[in-house]
């Protein structure tokens, strides 16, 4: 049996990146940080991920196991990577950014099913590395790019990544030699007690790529420290690639400096004469830069409170981390972010532990647990005039709060957490009522969001239609809407086909806002999301005119 799909664009290139010795050395913040760079040279750039688990998506994954699930505007649940992508790039992803091997099992087994493959013994190779191929070669061909770069998830040598890593072999036999590069990532270890790096376990790991029939054509070296002659050397020796592409990839403390730290090994340069491309024009960098020095320097500090339920693990808030970061950028302020565990947060402490926060933040989540906490912090920010962002369930808790203290309907809830309440203010969607599968089946991606004249919302964001991103099963309960409004909370944006509340806010609040979308999702670091700014902005004023009383946070 042999391959059947055939690569028939002719300019399109791609770059392939592979990971070894460990898991989690930052291929995904490499693969942007190049990509940026490529871009800022006028290439169109996309990324592309596989992850080699057989999930169907991340969707149904706990933020533990996997960190965040990051959403796309066409409403794909995908890997945490695709936010860097986005976020490096500044332009969107799409469901075809990011492929798991349950995904393309998924679909094979349908064709199985249906009788495509009739006769034919379906098999790892040709079937699934043909259907591997055939997503990056599609993405390839859509014709909106001139390079694509291909992050293979997981760690060469690993069983379930080897028909990725088999895939992208066929690859170098399918497209001109000088259309594909290779580039793995390897760790150079130092050690302590031999007070030296080591470079055996990249030598290893280029013997177990050669041995799936890999030669790599670059080296990305993470290590702890400076990378010496020497040690490069050493390294182009054992894994037969020359000295000048054995690049030094050493920690940083800001993930936003490796594209300037990969622009000094020149790792672009070495990509584009592999591919036969002008390189000696150096890249466009000067926004990026200005964007680092800022974040760099900071002029002010503020501290937001982050209440959330899954805080032990940072990643499971990554996309809420980096737009507080963005936006603490454009403010020229450093944003401290005290993680606050909701389920520990008791109403009687409330006030001590958030005593030091400029700005709070309840994160998204999903079920019971913590819900008590994170009303006890809206409660907190409402009464005492403290900024406040509520994403998605902290929308919900805000609403909640409010018909409880506010409309003094204390018994009011989201029947996400009690199905039975005499006040259902959050209740399920209409069509989910319907849905039966787990996968892939809230409200999710890009939806419009119709903004009221003359709301803060409208003020901060400079328009009335904005489209943002969703993942959610329950939604404000309309039949409440004119009590909230005479009481005082502002419903500041709906879908304009559905009449969903998008949007709160508090009139007489200085900074009080609810959105049941995710703007985390849409900030960028050159393009961070208003209600970002503004809350950072609103902290600012706030850490600035009303004093903190100095309290111990516990
Ligand atoms: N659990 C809530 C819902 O499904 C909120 C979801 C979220 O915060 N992403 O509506």
């Amino acid at each position: 049996m042999t391959s059947t799909i055939r690569h028939t664009s002719k300019d399109v290139r791609y770059i392939v990146i592979t990971g070894g010795v460990a898991s989690s050395l930052g291929k995904g913040i490499l693969a942007s940080s190049l990509g940026l760079l490529l871009q800022s040279r006028g290439f169109r750039v996309t990324i592309q991920k596989f992850d080699p688990y057989l999930n169907v998506d991340p969707g149904t994954m706990n933020p533990y196991e996997h960190g965040e699930c990051f959403v796309t505007e066409d409403g794909a649940e995908t890997d945490l990577d695709l936010g860097h992508y986005e976020r490096f790039l500044g332009q969107k992803t799409s469901r075809a950014n990011n492929i798991t091997a349950g995904d393309i099992y998924y679909k094979l087994l349908h064709r199985e099913r249906s009788g495509d493959f009739l006769g034919q013994t379906v098999q790892v190779i040709p079937h699934l590395t043909d259907a591997i191929k055939q997503r990056m070669y599609d993405l390839g061909q859509s014709g909106a790019y001139d390079l694509v770069l291909v992050e293979v998830g997981g760690c060469v040598g690993d069983i379930e990544s080897l028909p990725f890593v088999e895939a992208m072999r066929q690859v170098r036999l399918e497209v001109k030699a000088s259309h594909v590069v290779f580039l793995h990532l390897t760790l150079v270890p130092y050690l302590e007690s031999a007070g030296e790096l080591k470079t055996k376990p990249t030598q290893q790991s280029v013997k177990a790529l050669l041995s799936l029939g890999i030669q790599p054509d670059i080296l990305l070296c993470r290590s702890s420290h400076a990378l010496p002659r020497s040690i490069r050397e050493k390294i182009a020796l054992h894994c037969n690639i020359p000295m000048t592409h054995v690049v030094a990839a050493q920690d940083v403390h800001l993930i936003y400096d490796v594209p300037l730290r990969m622009r000094k090994e020149k790792l672009d340069e070495r990509v584009l004469s592999k591919l036969k491309l002008p390189y000696k024009t150096p890249p466009k960098l000067d926004e990026w830069k200005a964007f680092v020095s800022r974040l760099r320097a900071p002029v002010d500090e503020v501290t937001i409170g982050l209440v959330g339920k899954y805080t032990r693990l940072q990643d499971a808030y990554l996309s809420i981390q980096e737009a507080l970061c963005h936006a603490g950028a454009h403010q020229e302020c450093k944003v401290k972010i005290l993680w606050i565990s909701a389920h520990e947060l008791v109403e009687e402490q409330v006030a001590q532990r958030l005593g030091t926060c400029h700005g709070i933040l309840v994160a998204p989540g999903f079920g019971e647990r913590g819900v008590k906490g994170k009303l006890a912090a809206v409660g907190h920010a409402r009464q005492n005039n403290i900024p406040f962002l509520g994403i998605c369930l902290g929308m919900q808790c805000a609403v909640v709060e409010f018909a409880r203290h506010v409309l003094k309907r204390t018994a009011a809830a989201s029947t996400e957490i009690n199905p039975n309440t005499k006040h259902p203010v959050i209740a399920l969607m209409a069509e989910q009522k319907k849905a039966t599968s787990k996968g892939g089946s809230m409200r999710l991606g890009a939806y419009h969001c119709q903004i009221r004249k003359n709301t803060k919302a409208h003020h901060l964001y400079g328009t009335q239609k904005v489209a943002e991103r969703h993942r959610h099963r329950y939604e404000f309960n309309n039949t409440y809407l004119r009590e909230f409004e005479e009481a005082g909370m502002c419903i500041a944006g709906t879908n304009p086909d559905s009449g969903l509340v998008e949007l709160i806010e508090l009139s007489n609040h200085p900074f009080f806002i609810g959105c049941q979308f995710h703007p985390e999702y849409r900030s960028w670091a050159l393009r961070p999301h208003p209600l970002f700014t503004h809350f950072i902005k609103a902290s600012l004023h706030y850490a600035t005119h009303a004093p903190l009383k100095k309290t111990t946070v516990v």
